[in-house]
């Protein structure tokens, strides 16, 4: 039987992205130091995990290890509480080594994708191979990849890199829903997807575009986490742009209250999601691909 979840909600703020513009929002943060401020304000408003991509000075996708060390020293200074989740997308024509080149800096999470997929008009390439080889290599550094899934067949996929023991519990899952190409932003696919997780499976959701507001509603009530971010809109409401990420996380922190939920703490965060279980006992190794 169905009970009103009375436990915390832990917010992502996915503040930068790769596909947002300043053209689009003007208060898009896209240098170190403007990622450390946006990161810090999130946090304030009641975010906990803050998902990180960076950008060259004028606004180009950037995967270097230095833009990254920026970025993340800059966050750590302004928000040293927070927990800090590189993005490990791919960018057109980027090899495995490049896209891992963040992971060098020991963030406690990163994003890994499980699976390829179409979004608008570009192939999102995440071949089987380099999955198994990121998720080597995230364990490996002693991090915990929060694992993205556009689509069920990538919720098929993470259930079967599970069993392989390629990905090791606790699992964290990201549902994104509503981006072009991937699975709508229709309720019933994101109760069927929670459907299709593995038993102690974390998960939180995203709506991409003007359905950010309405799965993260519909995440809340049912005992999810959420993501929001000017990585996934620019905007607060039709025909009005998002004054700043903290404005976002401070309508999820609203919302949430309401419906008998507090924002977590990055401390609750990290206990809730078991950040530290691994960290504390390097003798818990999961089996490896070979
Ligand atoms: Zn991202």
């Amino acid at each position: 039987m169905f009970e009103p979840s009375s436990e915390p909600v832990i917010i992502t703020c996915a503040i930068t992205g790769n596909k947002t513009t300043r053209e689009m929002n003007p208060d898009l943060p896209l240098t170190p130091k403007e990622q450390g401020i946006a990161a810090s304000e999130a946090v304030a408003a009641g975010a906990s995990i803050i998902h990180l991509h960076v950008r060259e000075s004028n606004g180009a996708e950037c995967h270097t290890l230095e833009r990254f060390a920026e970025a993340v020293g800059e966050i750590r200074s302004r928000a040293p509480e927070a927990i800090i989740e590189v993005s490990t997308r791919a960018a057109a024509g980027e090899g495995i080594d490049y896209r891992g080149n963040c992971l060098e800096l020991r963030t406690e999470m990163c994003s890994l994708n499980v699976g390829s997929i179409n979004i608008g008009n570009e192939v999102f390439l995440n071949s089987p191979p380099d999955v198994r080889k990121l998720a080597a290599r995230i364990y490996e550094l002693g991090i915990e990849p929060e694992l993205d899934c556009f689509d069920l067949g990538h919720l098929e996929s993470l259930v079967e890199l599970r069993k392989r023991g390629i990905l090791r519990d606790p699992l964290r899952a990201l549902l994104v829903l509503g981006i072009n190409g991937g699975i709508t932003a229709d309720p019933g696919n994101l109760v069927h997807m929670v459907s299709r997780l593995p038993p102690g499976a974390h998960w939180s959701a995203v709506g991409i575009g003007r359905f950010q507001l309405t799965v993260a509603v519909q995440a809340l009530i049912m005992g999810g986490n959420v993501r929001v971010g000017l990585e996934d809109t620019a905007y607060f409401r039709r025909g009005e742009v998002a004054r700043s990420n903290a404005q976002l996380v401070e309508r999820v922190v609203r919302l949430a209250r309401e419906l008998g939920r507090e924002a977590a703490t990055p401390a609750q965060a990290r206990d809730i999601l078991q950040l530290n279980v691994r960290r504390r006992s390097s003798a818990v190794a999961g089996p490896t691909e070979a």
